[in-house]
């Protein structure tokens, strides 16, 4: 018998909230903080006409839903219209946050361990999902762990991955981009993102936004631009996000940093997602 649908949809939160719930959730320091507050979590259709239009937008290299489920299912006659995806914010801290507004140049000590360890834990929350969803009959995959996943070039957008875990959140309902090209979702800015996609119906999450930058103070109102300030390179303009120079940044700067002064790994920054209107909320 198939359960309904609201079912389907608190008991994926729940296999979310549990696994943030366990000690997994940690920034791996002595006072033994999770890494992640409370999760938020957005769903959308598998044929949602946005996942094309990005692949369009991005380039050939780019995943719709369906295309990644095939690369883990390559075997099942699945069709788009049976697919959901699954995508969850993971909030910084009130602490994290709060050591991360007075840096100006590197990342504090509690955000380069939310980016290395926290971001292990992410890795493992998209599998333990993917892999829970497929044990109860739904089978299930998380692109972003595809051993195909990787970076490349588009060349309207520079580097870009086969699948954004921040567009995908859009698409769920989940927010909006701001001048910084960070998604401004109702926990803030200050989120990282997971996604997987499920052989199953779920309702979606309803956009309560039409355009892709609507609750973004810069592009609503013209005011704000508080995260131009917060970049110690410049790499946020009136014209928005430089890629190639936060790239630059974080590779061959704060990575080295972090590495020498807290012992992570990963390429940390952040300090445009934190000081700002938008850091833990809607601004608008
Ligand atoms: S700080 Fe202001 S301009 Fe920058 S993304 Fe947030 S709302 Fe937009
Ligand atoms: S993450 Fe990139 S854009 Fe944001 S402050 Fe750091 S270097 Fe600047």
């Amino acid at each position: 018998m198939a359960i309904p649908q609201t079912r389907n949809r608190s008991w994926v939160a729940k296999i979310i909230a549990d696994f943030c719930d366990s000690p997994a959730n940690t920034l791996g320091n002595a006072t033994g903080e999770p890494a992640w507050g409370t999760p938020q979590v957005g769903y959308a259709r598998g044929d949602d006409p946005l996942f094309e239009s990005l692949k369009t937008d991005i380039g050939p290299f780019y995943w719709t839903p369906l295309e990644a489920f095939h690369l883990a299912y390559p075997d099942t006659g699945v069709t788009a219209a049976e697919l959901s995806v699954i995508c969850y914010i993971l909030p910084q801290t009130e602490a994290t946050r709060r050591e991360q507004r007075s840096e100006t140049a590197f990342p504090a000590e509690r955000w380069a361990r939310s980016r290395f360890h926290g971001e292990q834990f992410n890795c493992a929350l998209r599998l333990h999902l993917a892999a829970e969803l497929t044990q109860a009959g739904y089978p299930a995959v998380a692109p972003e762990r595809l051993p195909d996943f990787a970076y490349r070039q588009s060349e309207r957008f520079g580097i870009a991955s086969n699948w954004s875990e921040r567009h995908t959140a859009w698409i769920a309902g989940l927010g909006t981009f701001g001048l910084s090209d960070g998604l401004i979702t109702r926990a803030g800015k200050a989120v990282r993102f997971g996604s997987v996609v499920v052989r199953m119906k779920l309702d979606a999450t309803p956009r309560t936004y039409t355009g892709h930058q609507d609750w973004c103070l810069w592009y609503a109102k013209g005011t704000c631009g508080v995260c131009m300030q917060r970049c110690p390179v410049d790499a946020i303009s009136a014209t928005g996000h430089d890629k190639s120079k936060c790239f630059d940044y974080i590779r061959n700067v704060t990575a080295q940093y972090v590495q020498e002064h807290y012992g992570t790994g990963a390429t940390p920054c952040g300090l445009c997602q934190v000081k700002i209107p938008c850091e833990a909320r809607v601004p608008l």
